[in-house]
């Protein structure tokens, strides 16, 4: 059986607070100047919100896809300051990611807004990329597949019925993130394995199509590594997504070229 989801890998780049607008059209273009048309796996680019309409244009009939790196739960309200899901897909997203580490550690995001979260994104039509994963504690401490599991059946895994197909996973060692240490292909293949385990238990069969990322630190010379573990779906790639050159031999390693 296959161990991880039929189809193509995604890699999707969180630029987080990075790339004012004229920086963020420059990258897209220099990306698709120099990806190939197909690029042998899905490609998402995930800017700033300042960003995303501009990028929609430049990203407009191309192979690559656009998402935002957070949304409100709400669709629209009294709530100064946030984003929705409909404004996102009016953006030109197709993708959106919630509850990714920093935004838990900085901005006080739990795995009950997770939830919110994502059910606001499936409801707009957005593909969610969740993010879950242990701090460095969690994992001295023995408590990884605790950690993971409480946030999965508190997050994602609350999404009952058909919408469950639509979800993306991002396991994200909070430890790995920008500190350039990254979990052993061994280390996140045992935990994508048990997420997949996890959500076949919540959803079924669904889980066997359920894509499930990596991220921490994927940068071009770990990225071939980690991809050689079946589990992999794909990567979601924070500071190597900021330049071409790192980006796309991550790409290319996904695609398996
Ligand atoms: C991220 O932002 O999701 C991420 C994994 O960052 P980095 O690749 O820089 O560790």
């Amino acid at each position: 059986m296959s161990l991880r989801a039929p189809g193509p890998r995604l890699v999707a780049g969180n630029w987080k607070l990075y790339k004012t607008n004229d920086d963020a059209v420059k990258l897209a273009r220099d990306l698709l100047a120099a990806l190939k048309p197909a690029p042998g796996c899905d490609v998402v680019l995930c800017p700033p919100f300042t960003a995303l309409s501009e990028l929609r244009y430049a990203l407009a009939g191309t192979s690559i896809g656009l998402g935002a790196q957070d949304l409100f739960w709400e669709d629209e309200g009294a709530y100064t300051g946030e984003v929705s899901g409909p404004m996102l897909v009016s953006s030109g997203c197709t993708h959106v990611i919630v509850g990714h580490s920093e935004r838990r550690q900085y901005f006080g995001e739990t795995d009950a807004t997770v939830a919110q979260k994502t059910r606001a994104a499936l409801r707009a039509g957005l593909t969610p990329i969740v993010c879950l994963g242990e701090t460095l504690d969690e994992r001295e401490g023995g408590r990884t597949a605790e950690v993971v599991t409480r946030q999965f059946d508190r997050g994602p895994g609350t999404i009952e019925g058909p919408d469950a197909a639509r979800i993306v996973l991002a396991y994200e060692p909070v430890w790995a993130i920008g500190t350039g240490r990254t979990a052993s292909p061994t280390q996140a293949a045992e935990v994508h394995a048990l997420l997949r385990a996890r959500a076949r238990g919540a959803w079924g069969s669904t889980a066997d199509r359920l894509r499930i990322l990596y991220g921490g630190s994927v940068k071009p010379d770990n990225a071939v590594a980690l991809f050689a573990e079946a589990e992999l779906d794909g990567a979601l790639v924070g500071g190597a997504s900021l330049t071409t050159a790192q980006f796309l031999p991550i790409i290319a390693a996904a695609a398996g070229s």
